[in-house]
C-alpha cells in the first residue's frame, strides 16, 4: 500500500507499525470480541489499557513518583485556561516568555485572573528567535513562569532552560514532548496536546507535581480543576478512550526503539540533514536564528510566494504533502516529529535539490 510522507504540524503522521497494530486489533481487542472504541472505560480491559499507557510514559520520560500523569480533553488550549484557575492563586501574577501565537493565547487566559507579565518577547522579529533571558527577570512575586518549549508555527525551540529563580516552571510541550531527553524535575507542570508527537487528537497529557494539585480558586469549574482528575486517575468522566489507547501504543513503540534518547538521535540526524541543505542552498533558506532552531518544525522559504506555491505542488506530486507553512507566516514548514522516518527527510531534501536544479 502506498503512503505519502506527511509533514503536517498536527494532527501528524503516526508510526506505521502502530497503525497496523491498531488495525489488527480494531474489531476484536485481545479476546474482548469488541473494539476498544466500544469498551466501557470502567471495564477491566480498559483499565489495563490506560494503566499501560501511563506506566509506559512514566518509563520513557522517567517521570518521578511525585508527579501525576493526567489524560485530559480540550487540547493544549484548555490548559491555557486551566493553569491560571489552579495555580495563579497567591500572587495572581504569572511571568510569560512570549515566543509566538500559542504563548499569546496562554497570556490572554492568564489576564482573566490577574497580571500576565511578559518578561521577554520575540514578536519584534516575527518570533524567529528565542529572547535572551536573565534570572533577575523572574521576580519572586509571581505564581509561576510559563514558556512554550517549541514553537510549532515559527520553528523555534528553547535550547537552554531558563533560570527562573526557583519559581515553578510550566511548559507547553505540545510540539516538543518526547522529541529529546528532558529532566521532568526541572518543571512544575508539563502539558501537551497529543496530535503531534503522541497520538491521535483528543487527549491532552498533563504531568503535574503533586504539591500543586488542590489549590484551585473556589469558583473553578469542576472539569477545570486538576484535583478532580487527579483524585479519579483521569476517570472522573469518560476519558478519550481510543486516543489514549493509541497513545499507549506510540509510547510502547518509543520504548521498543530505544526510548527518547534514541528518538533524539534520529531527530538530530533528520533536522541536521534538512538544516544543512537549507544553509547551502541557493534557492531555499531557513527563517529562524540558528541557535534557536527547532528539531520538530522546520520553516523555510524561497523568498518568492509564487515559487513557494510551485514548490509545494511539486513536492506533493512526488508524495511529500502538507508542506505549506502556517497561514500566518506563509512559505513552507516541514514538521518532522518522531514518527517521520529518516527516509522522509532524505526524500524531501532530494526533491528540494531537484527543484532547485530545475530553477537554475
Ligand atoms: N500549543 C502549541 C505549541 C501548539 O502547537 C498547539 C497546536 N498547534 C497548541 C498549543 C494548541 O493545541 P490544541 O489544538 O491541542 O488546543
Amino acid at each position: 500500500m502506498e503512503r505519502v510522507f506527511n509533514f503536517s504540524a498536527g494532527p501528524a503522521c503516526l508510526p506505521l507499525e502502530v497503525l497496523e497494530q491498531v488495525q489488527s486489533e480494531l474489531v476484536n481487542y485481545g479476546n474482548a470480541k469488541m473494539s476498544v472504541m466500544e469498551m466501557s472505560h470502567r471495564s477491566k480491559n480498559y483499565q489495563a489499557i490506560i494503566d499501560n499507557a501511563e506506566n509506559t510514559l512514566r518509563k520513557i520520560m522517567l517521570i518521578p513518583d511525585n508527579y501525576k500523569v493526567l489524560f485530559l480533553q480540550g487540547g493544549a488550549s484548555t490548559q491555557f485556561a486551566m493553569l491560571p484557575f489552579n495555580l495563579m492563586t497567591k500572587h495572581k501574577k504569572v511571568h510569560f516568555v512570549n515566543t509566538g501565537a500559542w504563548s499569546k493565547k496562554a497570556i490572554a487566559e492568564a489576564k482573566k485572573h490577574g497580571e500576565a507579565n511578559v518578561v521577554a518577547s520575540s514578536e519584534d522579529k516575527t518570533f524567529t528567535y528565542i529572547p535572551e533571558l536573565d534570572s533577575s527577570m523572574f521576580t519572586p512575586d509571581a505564581d509561576y513562569v510559563h514558556i512554550t518549549s517549541n514553537n510549532t508555527i515559527y520553528g523555534t525551540k528553547f535550547n537552554k532552560l531558563p533560570d527562573v529563580n526557583g519559581l515553578p516552571l510550566i511548559s507547553d510541550m505540545s510540539s516538543y514532548i518526547l522529541s529529546e531527553v528532558i529532566d521532568v524535575n526541572d518543571y512544575a507542570v508539563i502539558y501537551a496536546g497529543a496530535q503531534k508527537n503522541i497520538g491521535p487528537a483528543g487527549v491532552t497529557i498533563v504531568i503535574i507535581r503533586e504539591d500543586l494539585i488542590g489549590n484551585a480558586v473556589d469558583n473553578c469549574p469542576t472539569m477545570l480543576n486538576y484535583k478532580t482528575h487527579a483524585d479519579k486517575d483521569s476517570m472522573f468522566n469518560t476519558p478519550p478512550t481510543f486516543s489514549i489507547y493509541v497513545a499507549g501504543k506510540v509510547f510502547e513503540w518509543i520504548d521498543k526503539n530505544g526510548g527518547v534518547a534514541a528518538m533524539q538521535k534520529v531527530n538530530e540526524q533528520k533536522a541536521g540533514l534538512l538544516y544543512d541543505f537549507l544553509d547551502n542552498s541557493s534557492l531555499f533558506s531557513g527563517t529562524v536564528a540558528k541557535a534557536d532552531r527547532s528539531m520538530m518544525n522546520v520553516p523555510f522559504i524561497t523568498g518568492d510566494a509564487d515559487m513557494d506555491a510551485e514548490f509545494i505542488k511539486y513536492a506533493a506530486d512526488r508524495g511529500l504533502v502538507t508542506l505549506k507553512g502556517h497561514r500566518s507566516v506563509g512559505g513552507m514548514r516541514a514538521s518532522i516529529y518522531n514518527a517521520m522516518p529518516l527516509e522522509g527527510v532524505q526524500k524531501l531534501v532530494e526533491v528540494m535539490k531537484a527543484f532547485e536544479m530545475e530553477k537554475k
